[in-house]
């Protein structure tokens, strides 16, 4: 038996709750992996809550990341004992995912986690980190430069934004930050926030175009917040989006875009492929500050998953969270 989070849905009562599950019951794969942390991303606060529909099959262990050791497996990439970590492939949304201590998956969902990286900070990056490493490879990719201006990141606090932060101050970018919560001044700053703008500014509808302020932008957010960020883009700026924790909609004009030649560059972690995640994975191994990383996460218990999931998707929570699946 190991336990879980499990979410039941009879399709009147949608409920989340601690489980013991038989072995046996976990899903088909070919790699079985013990868990020893996972995480609360934004998504598996969706999932837990009922709140978007994330899970597509019931019953349905949550959480899109994992990291443990592979303890059985048939895929001669992944030998028991190793390391290694899962980020994505509907793991969580329609096969059980990393809310448990034990995972049945498919060896080419697994990335073998870099020895810098142990499987708690594995879980401290958690898709949010992930997600920001592939946001600022497409800055990158695209051109832009520390010296082409400053980058702006939305949703500053949460998990995406945090990392983002932090590692585009590393890599020598001045970097503002859009946040709800001013009061994070301080611990934003420490992350490497040279300056922060009242999310107030960017929420309600704005002009098709504002001043040229940023060259390149991560946005979390979506809806007004990202059409006033791509209305404020300098020149030729780049603007990776990833997130919707504002709304899925995108009320803006293509003013931007034609006028100034902006790029919008949308961000998917679920079904990004391999040798791109093995990117990702090798540069946060070598690019993220530990004790920054170590400053913006703290540690849960599984069950404390089902009553912290609803401050995170209410902006309560800060940086990341790492959940201890053992307890
Ligand atoms: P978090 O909840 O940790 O952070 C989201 C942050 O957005 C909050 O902390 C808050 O920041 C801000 N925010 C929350 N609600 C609103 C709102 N109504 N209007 C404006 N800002 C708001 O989530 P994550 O960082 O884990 O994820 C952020 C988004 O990115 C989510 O939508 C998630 O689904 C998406 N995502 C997408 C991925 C992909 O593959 N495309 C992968 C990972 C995440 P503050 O308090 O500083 O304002």
């Amino acid at each position: 038996m190991f336990r879980s989070i499990m979410i039941e849905n009879d399709g009147q009562d949608y409920r989340a709750g601690l489980r013991d599950v038989e072995e046996a019951a976990l899903p088909e794969g070919d790699v079985t992996v013990r868990v020893r942390y996972s995480t609360l991303n934004y998504k598996d606060a969706l999932a837990i809550t009922g709140n978007g529909p994330v899970v597509r099959r019931f019953p349905m262990i949550p959480g899109v990341d994992l990291a443990g050791v592979v303890e059985q497996s048939d895929d001669a990439r992944h030998r028991p004992g190793d390391m290694v970590v899962l980020n994505g492939w509907g793991v969580g949304e329609t096969h059980w995912g990393g809310l448990a201590q034990k995972a049945r998956v498919k060896g080419d969902w697994l990335v073998p986690l870099p020895a810098a990286i142990t499987p708690w900070r594995a879980m401290a990056i958690g898709t949010a980190g992930y997600t920001a490493m592939l946001c600022v490879m497409a800055l990158q990719e695209h051109g832009v430069t520390p010296d082409r201006g400053p980058v702006i990141v939305t949703g500053a606090a949460g998990g995406v934004g945090s990392i983002a932060l932090v590692l585009l101050s590393r890599l020598g970018y001045t970097v503002a930050g859009v946040t709800g919560r001013l009061q994070e001044a301080g611990f934003l700053r420490g992350l490497g926030a040279a300056e922060l703008l009242e999310r107030a500014a960017f929420a309600a509808p704005g002009r098709p175009l504002g001043r040229e302020r940023w060259a390149g932008a991560i946005d979390v957010v979506g809806s007004h917040v990202l059409a006033n960020v791509c209305a404020s883009m300098r020149y030729g700026g780049v603007v990776a989006a990833c997130g919707l924790a504002g709304g899925m909609d995108f009320p803006a004009t293509v003013a931007p875009f034609i006028l100034r030649g902006v790029t919008l560059v949308g961000i998917d972690s679920v079904m990004c492929p391999r040798e791109r995640r093995f990117e990702a994975w090798r540069r946060l191994a070598a690019e993220l500050p530990w004790d920054k990383l170590d400053g913006l996460s703290s540690e849960i218990a599984l069950t404390d998953t089902l009553t912290v999931a609803p401050d995170l998707l209410h902006g309560k929570v800060r940086g990341r969270l790492v959940v201890d699946v053992d307890r």
